[in-house]
């Protein structure tokens, strides 16, 4: 199992302690007791309270500044401290891999029955090749480690593949981790590939290294104590991803329908790059979002017509057969079921045959992955389909190949050949932060009857109050939000999913 352990980078012991407290409560296993952060350190004086009373298993950690710690004198006075701290009765004590032999030395004969020596190495700007990190470990383990730790940097989200290869293979416990928001999984999937610990952190704020999650992100959203070697892993590509809400939604919805697995966020550079390194069947599906929507169609084994004509594909599922990748578009969907459903029950009508699109104008700003989905799916339904976008090309290409017409942004301002159509942002203008942003000023929106905004954080954006002002039917992209995550849940699932939990986490967390 692997065991949950909070930093603790307080400056004072007094918040320690109540840091300590808190740790116990959030449900941590240990706390690493980080001695280098503290202002005002006494060892004789402070240890025996940070160790002697603590609540829970302690690894007590002294870093210096040479291995990115805050301590600035010398190893005599370091060492000291440490071995007071295992003579304390603390659990578990780190010391570098530079200065292991030292302090191991120091230690010979004295090693209480139930401690163990984390000899550590970290790596701020990398990850080395495989070969490299082996014959680290290899030397860590020389040096008489009882726990090997080795922490680096992810320079591109592969990078973590190595990471998980080499904890795999290592003969005796391991601490293997990937620093930056790129390594993010090496810390959420520990439990898979059988890393020693993980650390979480009681807030935003008091990480002891770059790219820590909170232990409530890893107990409540990622469910960690479930994760075990025969999880599935899906996860959302793209980049940014760190504000996307689709792991709350889609691991509320694995777990309760009590699914063997997890969903993450993927920060991915080069979508190409990133498929071929997770390639195994352990990785069994993927939500793609900006701005690899458009390239994920090109990296499908076989795409679903529907996306093909789209252009873009946002759900990519591993098919267990034979493990080649099939591309999906579920946003096409959760648009424009979101929109016909928002006019049929402006209007207290049922759900009939024609679609309430039919035979409407429907102008679409942007004509990015959303844009082409809504275009598709319009045209479909039968609606005129007009197209606004920033460049004004894109949104010739796109009109030229579903039947539309293309308009730029300015020329949107005057657009009116009729009262009563439909207007659909698929542009980013007025996502957070930028919340007083709006794709059309609130003057042109007097001929739109139906106004759907694809933003929904906020859920209320400046377009969706204007519109509501000027009398128009409003759809929030929280509906689209929810509607295209089920359609991606059943893909990955083959099951049912679960509508009323996903509304009410959405709603939680947005
Ligand atoms: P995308 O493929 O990158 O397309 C972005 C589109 O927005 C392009 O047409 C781009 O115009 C335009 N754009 C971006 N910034 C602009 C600006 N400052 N001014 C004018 N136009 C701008 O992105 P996407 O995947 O389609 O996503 C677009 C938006 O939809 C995002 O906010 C995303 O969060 C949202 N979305 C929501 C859902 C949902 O479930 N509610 C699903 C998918 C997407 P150019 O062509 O000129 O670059």
């Amino acid at each position: 199992m692997t065991l949950l352990c909070v930093p603790l980078v307080a400056k004072t012991v007094e918040q320690m302690m109540a840091d300590m407290a808190a740790a116990k409560a959030c449900g941590a296993d240990l706390v690493e007791i980080r001695l280098d952060h503290l202002s005002d350190f006494e060892p004789r004086r402070d240890l025996p309270l940070l160790v002697g009373d603590r609540p829970l298993p302690v690894l007590v950690t002294y870093r210096p500044k040479w291995e990115g710690g805050e301590y600035e004198g010398d190893d005599k006075q370091r060492f000291e401290a440490l071995c007071l701290a295992m003579e304390l009765g603390a659990e578990y004590v780190d010391v570098e891999l530079k200065v292991a032999d030292d302090f191991v030395r120091l230690i010979s004969g004295k090693k209480p029955d139930n401690f163990k020596l984390i000899v550590s190495s970290h790596n701020y700007q990398s990850t080395p090749s495989s070969e490299e990190l082996s014959s680290l470990v290899a030397r860590i383990q020389a040096a008489g480690a009882d726990i090997v730790k080795i922490a680096t940097t992810a320079v591109d989200i592969v990078d973590v593949t190595r990471m998980f290869q080499v904890i795999v293979h290592c003969q005796v416990p391991m601490i293997g981790l990937v620093m930056g928001e790129r390594g993010l999984i090496s810390r959420l999937l520990c439990p898979k590939f059988g890393g020693y610990l993980t650390f979480g952190t009681l807030g935003v704020g008091k990480e002891s290294a770059p790219g820590q999650p909170t232990i409530s992100d890893l107990l409540n959203v990622y469910n960690i104590r479930q994760i075990g070697a025969d999880t599935k892993i899906f996860g959302i590509v793209g980049k940014p991803v760190g504000h996307s809400k689709s792991p709350v939604l889609l691991n509320a919805a694995f777990k309760s329908v009590g699914l063997d697995a997890v969903y993450v966020p993927l920060l991915v550079d080069d979508l190409v790059n990133f498929l071929n390194a997770y390639s195994s069947t352990d990785f069994a599906g993927f939500s793609c979002t900006i701005p690899h929507k458009e390239a994920a169609v090109g990296c499908c084994d076989k795409v679903d017509p529907i996306a093909k004509s789209i252009g873009a594909v946002n759900t990519i599922i591993r098919r267990p057969s034979d493990g080649k990748l099939i591309g999906y578009n579920t946003d096409y969907v959760g648009a424009i079921s979101a929109i016909e459903d928002g006019i049929r029950g402006s209007q207290g009508v049922g759900k009939e045959t024609v679609s309430p699109l039919a035979g409407k104008v429907f102008v679409i700003i942007g004509a990015g992955g959303a844009g082409k989905a809504l275009a598709y799916g319009a045209k479909e339904k039968g609606a005129k389909v007009v197209i606004a976008n920033r460049t004004y090309e894109r949104a010739r290409e796109l009109a030229n190949l579903i039947g539309g017409h293309a308009l730029t942004l300015a020329e949107l301002e005057t657009f009116h050949p009729e009262d009563g159509m439909i207007l659909a942002n698929t542009t980013s203008i007025g996502m957070q932060p930028n919340v007083n942003e709006t794709p059309i000023r609130k003057q042109a929106l007097g001929s739109y009857s139906v106004v759907f905004d694809a933003v929904y954080t906020p859920r209320a954006t400046r377009l969706l109050r204007e519109a509501e002002e000027s009398g128009a039917t409003v759809v929030s992209g929280l509906e689209m939000f929810i509607r295209q995550a089920m359609g991606q849940f059943e893909l990955f699932t083959n099951l049912t999913a679960p509508e009323n939990l996903m509304r009410d986490t959405v709603m939680r967390y947005t």
